[in-house]
């Protein structure tokens, strides 16, 4: 596969990002980042790669990338991701996600970039009528994130029409764990996602998990989540660009996860196992806009792409977060 020119990553300095930046690198990729450190760090970015503090939005900023570095491929991590924030920020995220989104796409256009991936989400299938999803299911976002990314597939759509630039939009079911080597891992304070949340009640962080409602039509009776390696999820971002790069003419929508589930209970009784101890568990009511149940149909990305998971073990999961949570830790104190 010819590496003949450097890539650049928005949002390299954030958790998915900082972990894909790993993944070209290791691959044998020369790589740009560009991340307004507003929620990455500067130390999460991987020495091996050049990094600028910049925004997305700064047309200025891109085009001069693209064109000193010779850029000739996009990955677009940039963004925000908290939905409940896109409840009562919308236009946080109709900028953040879709308008910045346009303009950088606009820049990649001008300047003849030919292959953008971009980090989209399982939230803009809304509440599936059924599971596993596939890339075809309705699309009904249930929350302005997911409309905003939604809006940023369909441009995209469009723009590989007319122009000469292809595209992948990776549909991220559940994303969880750490770089398995230590280098990276989910570092921004204030989590509120189960593994890391799990994680930080296991270090003594926090005092107990909340489980957010027991009264789902699942087995248990709590959410079940098609839960990701981080590492498998970038190791999907560099086989996406090699496709990307063999067959000009095909651009892709793809869901990323492991095609199973886990109940937040079954998620608990594996920090449990793993760090031979028991977390306090608190049951609460239902967050709001939580569908039942979201798992992926993935046939689709292990057709189109030369990727199979390596790390589809809930225990490695939460073993490599675990092991992020106390290095962390450290740091801080
Ligand atoms: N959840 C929970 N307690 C928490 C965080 C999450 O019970 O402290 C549940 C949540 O209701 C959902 C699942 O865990 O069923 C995954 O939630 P998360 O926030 O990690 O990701 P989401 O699926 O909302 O993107």
């Amino acid at each position: 596969m010819s590496k003949s020119f450097p890539v650049l990553v928005t949002g390299g300095a954030g958790y998915i990002g900082s972990h894909a930046v790993l993944a070209l690198l290791d691959a044998g990729w020369d790589v740009v980042v560009l991340d307004n450190l507003v929620t990455g760090f500067a130390w999460a970015v991987d020495e091996r790669a050049t990094f600028v503090q910049g925004s997305v939005e700064d047309m200025e900023l891109t085009e001069r990338l693209i064109a000193d570095h010779g850029i000739g491929a996009i990955l677009h991590f940039a963004g925000s991701v908290v939905v409940p924030e896109s409840v009562s920020d919308p236009l946080k995220y109709y900028r953040n996600n879709t308008a910045a989104s346009r303009a950088l796409v606009e820049r990649a256009v001008q300047s003849g970039v030919r292959h953008f991936i971009f980090s989209s989400t399982a939230a803009t299938y809304g509440e599936p009528e059924s599971i596993p999803v596939r890339e075809d299911a309705p699309k009904q976002p249930i929350n302005p994130y997911g409309r905003s990314k939604l809006m940023t597939e369909e441009m995209l759509k469009d723009v590989s029409a007319a122009h000469p630039m292809n595209h992948a939009a990776l549909r991220y079911f559940n994303v969880a764990g750490a770089d398995p080597d230590g280098r990276s891992g989910q570092s921004t304070a204030g989590a509120t996602h189960l593994i890391k949340v799990a994680v930080e009640a296991a270090t003594g962080k926090r005092d107990h998990v909340a489980i957010f409602g027991s009264d789902f039509d699942t087995a248990d009776g709590t959410g079940v989540r098609d839960y990701i390696h981080v590492t498998d999820l970038a190791a999907a971002h560099v086989a996406a660009l090699e496709a990307l790069i063999a067959r000009p003419e095909d651009s892709y929508t793809l869901n990323c996860g492991y095609g199973h589930g886990y109940s937040v209970i079954e998620v608990l009784d594996a920090v449990d196992r793993v760090t031979n101890r028991q977390i306090k568990r608190k049951f609460e009511a239902r967050r709001a806009g939580d569908p039942a149940a979201l798992v992926c149909d993935n046939s689709a990305i292990r057709s189109a792409l030369d990727w199979t998971p390596k790390l589809d073990d809930l225990d490695s999961i939460i073993g490599h977060a675990l092991a992020w949570e106390r290095t962390l830790q450290d740091r801080e104190v």
